[in-house]
């Protein structure tokens, strides 16, 4: 891996980007913007390399017909991506270990609050601070003593980790940051999100912990994703610091908008790629609908 250009944007090469999409619904337009840039970026360069991941760790929620849609869509789309797919639902043992090395640091805490005790304190403090997810959690569980975990924990209460974010962000050695392509340096506001869960309670991994283990384990050097999730590369940068994972660069791009503003999801079944296709639209009726064409 060759590295960096200047020190405001640091360019890691080859360019390898990814598109990771969950299998909890037919993908649509938005998604195919997002795939079909991450695609760009990487063929933008001889070496780039494109890799596509499935988010499958909420069993709950995916489905393997919505797998097996995905990869007919993107087919269909004339994307080409590495194989063997990376499944997270195949990497457990990777988000564990992962996890265990973070509980060594004593910076996780257990958090037995249900989803009814959230909401409840989230309403009865209508001026909490708010993050992107919402609530920022107030950190209830985080003042309990040892022995009240303990003595729950024993008596089988279900609980999720969380990361004290708090605590995290005094052991980072100097303030951190990341390069947004389309934004520049930004430095890292480990507080924005709050004590994130890092191990929901039916799932012993979280949406961040498993993303940041998987952009390592590809060898991903530079992320793309809608700029919804950019809030994200806050706690990923925390974590990939106290994990001592190299750092990827980053574009969160501008997300794609119907004709009223809003944009697009899942459960809009009309401008799913499998409708669209099945209203008789070609592959270059979609990039021009996304203005890639
Ligand atoms: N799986 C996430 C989604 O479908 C994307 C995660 C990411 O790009 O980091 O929104």
């Amino acid at each position: 891996m060759r590295a960096t250009a200047s020190p405001m944007t640091p360019i890691v090469t080859p360019i390898v980007t990814r598109f990771a999409p969950s299998p909890t619904g037919l993908l649509h337009i938005g998604h195919a913007y997002s795939a079909l840039f991450a695609e760009e970026a990487a063929r933008k360069t001889a070496d780039g390399r494109f890799l596509l991941r499935v988010e499958d760790i909420d069993a709950s929620r995916c489905r393997p017909e919505f797998e097996a849609a995905l990869y007919e869509d993107l087919h269909w789309l004339g994307l080409h991506w590495e194989t063997p797919v990376r499944r997270q639902s195949d990497h457990m043992a990777d988000y564990a270990a992962a996890l265990e090395t973070l509980r060594h640091t004593e910076l996780l805490y257990p958090c037995f609050c249900t989803r009814k005790d959230l909401q409840r304190e989230a309403a009865a403090s209508v001026s909490a601070p708010h993050g992107p997810d919402g609530p920022v959690y107030p950190g209830t569980c985080r003042t309990l003593t040892a022995p009240e975990r303990k003595s729950r924990i024993i008596g089988g209460a279900p609980y999720a980790l969380r990361l004290d974010m708090a605590k995290a962000a005094r052991t980072l050695k100097g303030p951190i940051s990341f390069l947004d392509q389309a934004r520049g340096r930004i430095a890292v506001a480990p507080l924005g999100c709050g004590d994130v869960v890092l191990a929901r309670k039916d799932i012993r991994t979280s949406y961040h912990l498993a993303v940041v283990i998987d952009d390592a384990r590809q060898g991903v050097t530079l992320v793309t994703r809608g700029e919804d999730l950019l809030h994200a590369t806050h706690v990923h940068r925390v974590l990939q610091t106290l994990l001592k994972l190299p750092e990827p660069a980053y574009h969160h791009h501008a997300l794609l908008r119907d004709a009223n503003g809003k944009r697009f999801a899942k459960r809009e079944a009309g401008v799913t790629l499998a409708a669209l296709r099945a209203d008789g639209a070609t592959r270059a009726d979609i990039r021009q609908m996304i203005g890639l064409a």
